[in-house]
């Protein structure tokens, strides 16, 4: 034992320290400690959900360096280190700038539920039960006659911007109209749906392109990125049809997950858009979709 003591006054002296430790903790230390977790369970997710690790990687990696050549005293290579360290927290923020972006403005589309506050009015509710049934079974029909398609399912997210690029419908969604719509020779069927609270709002609307296009595989043409772009500046939930192969996909947050079938399909959609006893949760679908990596 530390010091020659036994083993129960070691405890007890371990236990006396842990109180009176635990006396002095006040409870703005309590609110800082939760803070603090709250900050780095965040910062570890963002990490994990984004291409940010092998980067995280290569920092810890240089930080070591660092510290090493601290100790060891090594003057000019710490001097040189230092230095890319200031430069590059600089060249970081100006390289991340649209992940950073992207990561704010989802802070800022954070909901704070408390009991069933974010739950949709029935109404609204009903209407999107209706639209995803009417877009599944369109995106299926659609599919096998291998016609191209894109729907947005708006969010929280408001897209007055691409609306106004398309025609306002204001219709009631149905699998006849979207069929209609992207028949090819309509004059609708370039373009994306708009749909906003189960209502088909606008037609032939364009989206924007990804930020990074140049790292979204060859073999995506511009109906994927587009929807790829969307699902980047928004919330909303994108679905594409290829017409070149008929593979059904949803674009959610810079993200494509392909292959989907009808089912697949519309339990992702279901999980993403009506919420659980007052929850949108997009991971209780529980399924193992193939995501492919755009970027
Ligand atoms: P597909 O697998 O269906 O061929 P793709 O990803 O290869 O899709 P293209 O073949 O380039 O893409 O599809 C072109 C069509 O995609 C256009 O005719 C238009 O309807 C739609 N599209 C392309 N870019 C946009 C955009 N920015 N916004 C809305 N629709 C777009
Ligand atoms: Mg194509």
């Amino acid at each position: 034992m530390p010091g020659g003591k036994k083993l129960p006054e070691f405890i007890s002296d371990v236990l006396n320290t842990f109180w009176s430790v635990t006396k002095t903790v006040t409870v703005f230390d309590v609110i800082d400690i939760c803070l603090i977790s709250y900050v780095v369970y965040v910062g570890a997710r963002i990490v994990k959900e984004t291409k940010a690790s092998q980067l995280v990687k290569g920092i810890l990696l240089f930080l070591a360096i660092y510290v090493v050549s601290s100790v060891l005293q090594l003057k000019v290579f710490n001097f040189l280190l230092k230095n890319i360290l200031d430069v590059g927290l600089l060249a970081l923020l100006i390289m991340f700038q649209p992940e950073l972006r992207r990561i704010l403005e989802r802070v800022g589309r954070t909901k704070i539920s408390i009991g069933n506050f974010t739950e949709l009015n029935d109404a609204v509710k009903e209407r999107l039960i209706k639209a995803i049934d009417a877009v599944c079974d369109a995106c299926e029909d659609l599919s096998l006659n291998s016609v191209g398609a894109l729907f947005v399912i708006e969010r929280t997210t408001k897209l007055g911007e691409q609306i106004d690029t398309g025609i306002r419908l204001d219709a009631v969604p149905s699998t006849e109209l979207f069929r209609n719509i992207f028949y090819p020779k309509a004059p609708l069927h370039d373009g994306a749906v708009i749909i906003r609270d189960g209502t088909v709002l606008a037609a032939a609307c364009y989206l924007p392109k990804p930020q990074k296009e140049e790292l979204i595989k060859n073999h995506l043409g511009s109906r994927h990125r587009a929807a790829i772009g969307m699902s980047e500046t928004s919330d909303a939930v994108v679905i594409v049809v290829s017409e070149e192969t008929g593979t059904v996909s949803i674009a959610e947050n810079g993200e494509l997950f392909r292959e989907l079938n009808k089912t697949k399909l519309h339990k992702m959609l279901t999980a993403r858009l009506i919420p659980v006893s007052g929850k949108s949760d997009t991971k209780k679908s529980g399924l193992k979709t193939r995501k492919r990596k755009t970027q």
